[in-house]
């Protein structure tokens, strides 16, 4: 077959210039330069929240098939890149969901860019909502320590949630005991109950993608109390419950023993 030829049609400004060593799992603030010659096909964009980026990961070793997922857990066994959103890769593309900040002529503000300073950016295209699947498979990479996984569970809770209010804190802490005790959260064999404010049900709605049908993975009840969650998962099953109406610090910073009354 012949070979595919490509044009950048612009390019990322950004602080970050070495994608392995400093490149945030979650992506960054960045400017996408858009070259003149395609500034007209940037009409209406603006009226878009978020984009997919394809851009060329220049830096990128072409030759690797197999990769171990270091950046997030070096223990891990090797993967395939097409299994992976790895950086090398036979034709590095990547793909990544920025929110759109705003435009400012050719230029394109960003956050959530996962490209460095002086990546060449292939194309553009507008998020719908229908690129959304709420509760998919996926691969169970988890994080190296307490500390990644907490940030995962905060991340997704955070894109779900899209407030930040005490109780996204709270539930990102519960879910992080949780998913040290019964692993993987969004599993189908995962159910969860809460009884709290709608803030921390739709939190943990979020970490968990539990439905409350087909499958039926979540229940929920109204109430004015500190907090509660119940999680299950085959024969094991655990129960949080917040000790009092913490602060949003108190929940960054005290101990699980000291939130919670944990019962297994
Ligand atoms: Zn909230």
């Amino acid at each position: 077959m012949d070979d595919i030829l490509l044009k950048p049609i612009g390019i990322v400004h950004s602080d970050t210039d070495d994608a392995l060593k400093k490149m945030p799992l979650g992506g960054e603030k960045a400017i996408i330069e858009v070259f003149p010659d395609y500034h007209e096909a940037l009409q209406g964009i603006e009226e878009n929240s978020h984009i997919w980026v394809l851009a060329w990961f220049h830096k990128a070793e072409r030759d690797i098939l197999k990769i171990v997922p270091k950046k997030v857990n070096p223990d891990f066994p090797e993967y395939g890149v097409f299994a992976l959103r790895a950086f090398n890769r036979p034709n590095p593309i990547g793909m990544c969901l920025a929110a759109l900040e705003r435009v400012e002529g050719n230029l394109l503000h960003v956050s959530g860019l996962d490209a460095i300073g002086g990546t060449p950016v292939l194309d553009i295209k507008p998020y719908f909502e229908k690129d959304i699947v709420f509760s998919p498979k996926t691969s169970y990479i988890k994080g190296k320590d307490r500390a990644m996984r907490y940030e995962f569970i905060f991340e997704q809770a955070m894109v779900h949630h899209g407030e930040d209010c005490r109780d996204l804190y709270l539930a990102s802490r519960m879910a992080a005991i949780a998913e040290d005790e019964l692993g993987k959260l969004n599993d189908e064999a995962l159910t969860v109950a809460v009884k709290g404010s709608s803030c921390l049900a739709d939190c943990i709605q979020g970490i968990t993608k539990a439905r409350l049908a087909n499958p039926a993975r979540f229940t929920y009840e109204n109430s004015e109390g500190p907090g509660e969650t119940q999680w299950g998962k085959n024969n094991m099953a655990i129960t949080l419950k917040a000790k009092r109406k913490f602060s949003r610090e108190e929940v960054k910073e005290l101990s699980d023993k000291q939130l919670f009354t944990i019962s297994k």
